[in-house]
């Protein structure tokens, strides 16, 4: 049974000024100190040495790879690795696994929930476990026709919102989540 409720996207995210980052690091906190577990979207061309020594602090977070830099077209229904080719994405999944080497990646989350067979083999050849989706998913893939080798897919509830960081609506939602999905958490954007 999947444990894990919680998907938090887009750590760290691009923005100049951090502000969004520091909303993502004080849900973060919050989830920390009520020992709930989670899976964080790490983005691992954003990250710096001070965000992977923040990432090992934690004890509830599971770091997932959340792409590799996320691409830059937020409003265009596909994914970064979606217009690469296959060496492409190989070598963003490896660079991706080797900023990330400190902990034991087996979460790839797509931007934007989307992906492609190219990606899903790899992944499954580089030993991730889950990778998650969303409604979308369904929508703009080809779903049914893909083949998921030894990967589990987790689908993502519709992103909840809150800029305020009262997580108790949460909690509430989580526990009446059926069994293999969970909710994705955005803090402060209208995008996945
Ligand atoms: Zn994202």
């Amino acid at each position: 049974m999947l444990e894990i409720k919680i998907r938090i996207d887009d750590f760290p995210q691009g923005e100049p000024d951090k502000r969004y980052t520091k909303q993502n690091i004080k849900m973060i906190e919050l989830l920390e100190a009520k020992q709930i577990s989670y899976i964080l979207g790490v983005v691992p061309e954003l990250v710096s040495y001070y965000d992977i020594d923040f990432l090992k602090t934690l004890k509830y977070g599971l770091i997932g790879m959340h792409g590799f830099n996320h691409g830059l077209d937020i409003w265009r229904p596909t994914s970064e690795f979606d217009l690469m080719d296959c060496k492409k994405i190989e070598i963003g999944v490896i660079r991706g696994l080797n900023i990330l080497k400190d902990f034991n990646i087996e979460w790839f989350i797509p931007p934007f929930n989307m992906f492609n067979q190219i990606l899903l083999n790899i992944l499954a050849e580089y030993k991730f476990k889950f990778i998650t989706g969303g409604v979308e998913s369904y929508t703009y893939m080809n779903y049914n026709n893909m083949d998921f080798n030894n990967l589990k897919f987790v689908l993502s509830k519709p992103p909840f919102y809150t800029s305020n960081g009262n997580i108790n609506g949460i909690l509430n939602l989580i526990d009446k989540l059926p069994e293999n999905e969970m909710i994705t958490f955005h803090l402060c954007g209208n995008y996945i």
